[in-house]
């Protein structure tokens, strides 16, 4: 089912009383494709439950509009919306048993939708297996892990077979291991039923790796919508940039002149068709490559091993950060008695940010 948000905006009276309202999710223009799982994405209050809240009609919009396909729903209450929602904490019944819990969504069925028990029994089986846990039906909550009571979970939002499946930070609770594995059974129940989906998470990892599309957001405003690796190989502003990516891109403050990109006094780039100007720089850790010649010169602070990769740790004074990290191959041997360590930039991963707006400053890469 394909999802229509339309000039959606959220405004919330400010909860101290004499604030301005707060614009929870302000003018979010998406048509979510049908079949996909979208990555919603951003910081700690951006506004991701409110939308999900928006969705599935637990909230209703200051304006705008909400489509399912070609229904228009943004009036409809939820139980008429046909979504299935799993929230962090798994909200389940304590005092039911796996099965019963999976049941529930299907026993309040009315007029034509009733269902035999025959029917709920194979339904509730059906989505038990697609999650994995039907061996475990009669226990209770108590009985389970957090990763399979997670899964009691999704199986209750999947037993009605919803049009339209929505997760908001469904992994929190879990250890980092099980998040992991969780992840990867989001995506597979997701591609086995093909249900639209979409996911909240404030991790980017999470987005990145299990989305066809993410959704980046920051007060309310959707900043970039896009596949995950077209995101971060073109972030649009200086926030999505550094939003995306582990490590973080590195930020250093820096000047173009004459078509160069400066850091202090060094020339470290060709940025051709740039005017001059103060600028904010991004480079992804990836971007540097070992160059006894290089342009780019930093103090070297320590060299970390991580297997395949190394991780070289440095400072510059035009860091915004206390460090500037580089990831190269482990096979590039860097001397770790050296104060300092030269490399060359590769141009499609270093980006220009306005110094003032912090909107992409785009030039070809050489
Ligand atoms: P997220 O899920 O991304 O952390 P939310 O959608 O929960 O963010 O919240 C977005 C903004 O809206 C926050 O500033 C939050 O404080 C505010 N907000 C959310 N719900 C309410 C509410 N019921 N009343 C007032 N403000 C709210
Ligand atoms: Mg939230």
């Amino acid at each position: 089912m394909k999802v229509v948000l339309q000039n959606l905006t959220k405004r919330f009276p400010n909860r101290n009383k004499k604030g301005d309202d707060v614009i929870a999710v302000n003018d979010f223009n998406f048509e979510i494709p049908d079949g996909k799982l979208i990555g919603l994405l951003g910081p700690s209050g951006c506004g991701k439950s409110t939308t999900l809240n928006l969705i599935c009609g637990l909230e209703t919009p200051s304006s705008g509009k909400i489509l399912f396909g070609d229904d228009d729903v943004t009036r409809l209450p939820p139980e008429n919306r046909g979504v299935g929602l799993v929230f962090q904490n798994y909200a389940l019944y304590p005092h039911l048993t796996v099965l019963d819990n999976i049941l529930f969504p299907l026993q309040n069925l009315r007029g034509t939708e009733k269902l035999t028990k025959q029917q709920m029994q194979e339904k509730a089986l059906t989505a038990a297996r697609l999650v994995q846990i039907d061996q475990l039906l009669e226990r209770k909550p108590s009985e389970l892990s957090g990763g399979q009571q997670q899964r009691v979970a999704i199986a209750r939002a999947l037993v009605k077979m919803p049009r339209v499946l929505l997760l908001d930070e469904p992994l929190s609770n879990l250890d980092a291991r099980l998040r992991l594995q969780t992840r990867e059974e989001i995506r597979r129940i997701q591609q086995e039923t093909g249900i639209t989906t979409i996911f909240v998470t404030h991790d980017q990892d999470e987005a990145m790796s299990i989305s066809d599309m993410i959704v980046v957001m920051k007060d309310g405003v959707v900043q970039q919508i896009g596949q995950p690796q077209d995101v971060y190989d073109s972030p649009v502003n200086l926030f999505v940039a550094t939003f995306l990516g582990t490590p973080p891109i590195n930020v250093l403050d820096g000047r173009v002149q004459g078509g160069r990109l400066y850091i202090g006094d060094a020339a470290v780039l060709a940025v051709p068709g740039v005017g001059d100007q103060k600028v904010s720089v991004g480079i992804r850790p990836e971007a540097f490559t070992l160059d006894e010649k290089g342009p780019f010169e930093v103090s070297l602070s320590r060299v970390e091993v991580m297997g395949r990769d190394t991780s070289v740790v440095s400072t510059h004074p035009a860091s915004r950060n206390p460090f500037i990290r580089a990831i190269i191959p482990a096979r590039n041997k860097v001397d770790r008695t050296a104060k300092t360590v030269r490399f060359s930039l590769m141009g499609e991963k270093v980006f220009l940010f306005d110094a003032n707006t912090d909107a992409r400053i785009y030039f070809d890469a050489e």
